[in-house]
């Protein structure tokens, strides 16, 4: 069983059959990146041999593609998420790829219970294409905060790393009112400036913390549109210590190539999680080591199970099959080589999978 802590909706049957979308999903490289290049990526064709011993074909592209064609997609979905044990998903409704299913379709065809994960920088851009000015904006903005636990989300995600980077701080309110005039000289719907992310960031903070509800922050790579030197974990040192050691809890997302970095967070500041999801399973070749470098300072209750997937089903299988093999590799190890007893590796296996985020994100 599998609790799958951030990942985003699938695509309903009209794609069923589209390889090339399946390609572009299984990459963070943008739609002008050649698709003959992504072919030749060892995850695409694992996923083609997953597709194809699912249905019962060889693994060429052209016969994968047939049989898809003529699949009951809905039960090839629900197959493919039991059979990598999914249990849970906390769905972030920040990016939804286009043709996806909704979340209630998507819970109804998987059976499969989904929770909400509010995304910081969404929300304030939605707000703003409505509000009259500064204050009706920050108004909406913590208006829908202050709900988000009562409107059913688990907690909430930041892609700062996306926009300005995670090198955070806080700022003035006069200073983000200011900026707030600038970007409506522009016309600008896009958040970018980083003033006003971060003063939208240490505005929310205590808001989500009065809910017991943990902030997601993107860290480390994603598509281009990211300054992968600025995704470093390790940039948000300042606000770790400003606000763990009142209680805040923060997942890192991804944090490939920093997963080391911020195992060493989680293993010096309370509340710090993370997760290796994207790089499972897009590094599909590295993944065990990928997990066992994460884990060298991580104590096993601060690690979470993510897929990050979205779009295809092939994707969250392998996340979940590249995480297990992962998992057991590094347990037996701890039993054989460290003499950690085979219970506590036993409990850890649970911990890993389900326990740590029942516990983080407070639902059962
Ligand atoms: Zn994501």
């Amino acid at each position: 069983m599998l609790w799958d802590h951030h990942c985003h909706a699938l695509l309903a049957e009209t794609a069923k059959s589209d390889l090339d979308r399946l390609a572009r999903c299984l990459t963070e490289a943008p739609s002008t990146y050649p698709l003959e290049d992504l072919h030749h990526g060892v995850v695409f064709h694992q996923a083609l041999a997953v597709m194809a011993s699912r249905l019962d074909v060889s693994c060429e592209t052209a016969a994968v593609e047939r049989a898809l064609a003529s699949v009951d997609y809905a039960d090839y979905c629900q197959r493919i998420f039991n059979e990598a044990g999914y249990a849970r998903l906390l769905v972030d409704t920040g990016y939804t790829p286009m043709g996806a299913w909704s979340i209630d379709g998507m819970e109804k065809v998987l059976g499969i219970p989904i929770r909400k994960i509010l995304r910081l920088e969404t929300l304030a851009e939605k707000a703003l294409t409505v509000a009259r000015d500064f204050d009706d904006w920050i108004d909406r903005y913590q208006r829908t905060l202050k709900e988000a636990r009562h409107d059913g989300y688990v907690g909430a995600k930041s892609i700062i790393a996306y926009r300005s980077g995670l090198h955070v701080v806080p700022v003035e309110e006069t200073r983000a009112r200011a900026q707030f005039v600038v970007m409506r000289q522009r016309e600008a719907t896009r958040l970018v400036d980083p003033d006003l992310l971060n003063y939208l960031l240490y505005l929310a903070t205590p808001i989500l913390m009065g809910q017991n509800l943990p902030l997601q922050f993107h860290t480390g790579f994603g598509d281009p549109d990211t300054d992968l030197l600025q995704g470093n974990p390790l940039l948000l040192r300042s606000y770790i210590e400003e606000f763990v050691s009142q209680g805040h809890r923060i997942a890192l997302l991804h944090t490939y190539p920093y997963h080391r970095e911020a195992g060493y967070l989680a293993s010096v500041y309370p509340g710090v999680y993370l997760d290796v999801s994207l790089a499972l399973p897009l590094a599909a070749s590295g993944s065990s080591r990928i997990l066992h470098e994460a884990l060298e300072l991580t104590p096993l209750s601060r690690l979470l199970f993510a897929s990050d997937s979205h779009s295809r089903p092939e994707s969250y299988f392998l996340a979940a099959k590249f995480f297990r093999e992962g998992m057991n590799a590094f347990l037996d190890r701890t039993v054989t080589r460290h003499q950690v007893l085979a219970s506590v590796a036993e409990n850890w296996a649970h911990a890993v999978a389900k326990g740590n985020v029942e516990r983080l994100y407070g639902i059962e």
